[in-house]
């Protein structure tokens, strides 16, 4: 069974996610503190961590930088305020795989954490898929409905990391980071150049940007 760590001090909240989440098959820990949170993240065996980022002892940022400082990659998806656009971008270069904006449905929590979930399993297949989009990772093939699609290194590496995080948004910063590297000028247009070249080659409509955060590949 599946285990989830809720970390949020507001006891509604907690609450509404932990009843949601148990009803559709989950088992739940909630805590209330940042200095909780850590510990349990840690030592746990959760599968999946629900991370609010306003908490009394500290903040989210610092709970998922000691989480991922002691080398614990277990998926986070951050919990923000609608109009914490700063936050949500801090907290996916600070190592969170996902976010849900403040108020939410239910239905939408659900969903990020069945495909933050299902991400963690899916790690060492050969073939990515994404609609008609088809990336081989062995023999660095890639296909739009069947069709070879020429890819330069930069490309393919791009359109591999978007492949990766389906519906995520990803930042420039975790684009240029891991595309290319540290060796890059922090200040470059060079991602935005790079997808509207991938645009060019795998359809427009896969690569969709996300006003003053980053892009995201749709299906
Ligand atoms: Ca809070």
């Amino acid at each position: 069974m599946s285990r989830i760590l809720i970390v949020e001090d507001e006891e509604r909240i907690a609450s509404f996610i932990r009843k949601g989440l148990n009803a559709n098959g989950f088992t739940t820990t909630v805590v209330g503190t940042g200095s909780e949170a850590v510990d349990h993240a840690i030592t746990g065996g959760f599968e999946l961590v629900l991370l609010d980022l306003g908490l009394p002892d500290t903040d989210g940022f610092d709970v998922l930088r000691r989480i991922r400082g002691s080398g614990v990659d277990v998926p986070v998806v951050i919990l923000t305020a609608r109009d914490g656009l700063r936050d949500t971008v801090t907290g996916l270069e600070t190592g969170a795989d996902d976010y849900v904006t403040k108020p939410f449905r239910f239905e939408e929590l659900l969903a990020r954490v069945r495909l933050r979930m299902r991400g963690e399993r899916t790690t060492d297949t050969t073939v990515l898929h994404a609609g008609e989009l088809a990336l081989n990772l062995r023999t660095r093939r890639v296909t739009v409905d069947g069709d070879d699609v020429d890819l330069t290194a930069r490309e393919f590496a791009l359109l591999e990391l978007l492949m990766r995080h389906p519906g995520q948004v990803l930042t420039r910063q975790q684009m240029l980071s891991h595309v290319w590297g540290y060796d890059h000028d922090p200040g470059s247009n060079v991602v935005d150049v790079f997808v509207r070249a991938l645009r060019r080659k795998v359809g427009a409509h896969h690569i969709e940007t996300v006003r003053g955060m980053g892009y995201r590949l749709t299906g």
